[in-house]
């Protein structure tokens, strides 16, 4: 199996070893060629009229390009879809990320749809052999066209890929998984460590995996210490959406960041509030640009992740450029009275980091008095009801939440959940409740 570098070298056309100025130059003709298609295909880009006068030197001229924002897909007027229906391999719809408003659709092409299988084959094969058996699974709207994807790219590696079937309770997980008895194990951060939470206090073997790739959620990095240890695996990350074409950045044996698909996937990071470019280092909202797609093209996509774009080369010899940092959804970030910033990974991390919890739903509400509403699951065999004790501790250890809760700026309410809470339906999400909404609803 050839390294990322090798293979996308490869399908670029590069010969030799990649090397970043080749992959810019290449990745500049690439923009010039999707920003002339997009203009001259998509109705949406069609009829913008906000363009740069000025021609697209190189990457970096990228940032004179208007933004494409997430409401843009969904109100879908004019379209974006640069194809005739009937050039389309495959329709996905997503609801949107706000309570209200229409789902944004996807569209791809067979073009885009093999892009992705290629890739599925390369990053997957970064941890997976000839013969492995690997266990799918994703709940909910994450299967479909990624389950589909990924079992072709597994028979061309080779691989037997088995997939798990809803419902997605931690007890019927743990059981299939241990029937399994995969080498590999790929699904969302939060489902698999209930599993392997409910797995190691009821009878039975404890669950095994060579290697487990966590993907469609943000990995805290106390969840990928307690995946690894449940499963006796390594454990390797995956950032990537539907609109990236599902695949977009694999994290390498050195375990230090994802590195991106850059022979698809033009990345920039952007401070939220301004939108000029993130300073080196800091964490900004990941924008993307589909260099390639054929069915939607999307120029300067704001993700809505938040996440650090690292540009020097990787221990492992990589040249690719990296995400780390994933620090949730910009629209859910919360300054707390006081300072210092709430989001969903910090609070996974410092809960996660609690023995039995399997999983939670928060809810800020910033009051006054703000408060900060936890409903946690965890299987009353690993707590004998000390857990909220457990998770209180945790918090007071934590930076924002410690000293927030110390000067009576932060109320901490915390309760025990039933496992409905493994049955949610889309992202998990750190809810708001805000002033003016109260204000509103009382
Ligand atoms: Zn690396």
């Amino acid at each position: 199996m050839k390294t990322l570098d090798g293979w996308m070298a490869e399908r670029m056309g590069l010969a030799g070893p990649l090397t970043r100025p080749a992959l810019a130059a290449w990745q500049a003709e690439r923009l010039r060629e999707a920003i002339a298609y997009a203009r001259a295909a998509s109705p949406f880009y069609r009829a913008r009229r906000d363009w740069p006068a000025a021609a697209i030197a190189s990457t970096a001229d990228i940032a004179r390009l208007p933004f494409t924002f997430a409401a843009d897909l969904s109100r879908n007027d004019p379209p974006l879809l640069a194809l005739s229906q009937a050039d389309v391999a495959r329709v996905v719809t997503l609801p949107s990320s706000g309570t209200s408003g229409p789902p944004k659709r996807l569209h791809f092409s067979p073009e885009d749809r093999e892009a992705t299988i290629d890739y599925f084959v390369h990053g997957m094969g970064l941890f997976t052999r000839r013969g492995d058996r690997v266990a799918v699974a994703f709940p909910g709207g994450a299967a479909g066209g990624i389950v589909d994807g990924l079992a072709v790219a597994l028979g061309r590696l080779g691989a037997d890929c088995r997939r798990a079937a809803p419902p997605f309770d931690p007890e019927a997980l743990a059981a299939w998984l241990r029937a399994e008895r995969p080498d590999v194990v790929v699904g969302a951060p939060v489902p698999l460590l209930a599993a392997a939470r409910v797995a190691s206090c009821a009878a039975g073997a404890a669950l095994r995996a060579r290697a487990v790739l966590l993907s469609s959620d943000h990995v805290a990095p106390s969840l990928a210490r307690s995946i690894g240890a449940a499963f006796g695996a390594e454990v390797f990350q995956h950032w990537g959406m539907t609109e990236t074409g599902y695949g977009g950045a694999v994290d390498c044996a050195e375990h230090c960041g994802c590195h991106l698909r850059e022979n698809e996937l033009l990345v920039e990071t952007v401070d939220p509030d301004s939108g000029a470019p993130a300073r080196p280092g800091a964490v900004g909202v990941v924008v993307v640009t589909t260099l390639r797609g054929r069915a939607v093209p999307l120029l300067r996509y704001r993700t809505g992740d938040l996440a650090r774009l690292i540009e020097t080369p990787c221990r492992c010899g990589s040249i690719l450029r990296r995400l780390d940092g994933f620090s949730g959804r910009a629209s859910e970030a919360i300054t707390m009275p006081g300072g210092g910033a709430l989001s969903l990974p910090r609070l996974d991390d410092a809960l996660f980091a609690v023995q039995a919890v399997s999983d939670f739903a928060a809810t800020f509400d910033e009051g006054p008095p703000a408060t900060l509403s936890l409903s946690i699951a965890a299987p009353p065999a690993l707590h004998g009801g000390a857990v909220l004790e457990a998770v209180r501790a945790r918090l007071a250890n934590d930076t924002v939440v410690g000293p927030a809760v110390r000067e009576r700026r932060l109320s901490l309410e915390l309760s025990l959940a039933d496992a409905i809470l493994f049955r949610r339906e889309g992202k998990r999400r750190l809810s708001k409740r805000e002033a003016a909404e109260c204000a509103r609803r009382c």
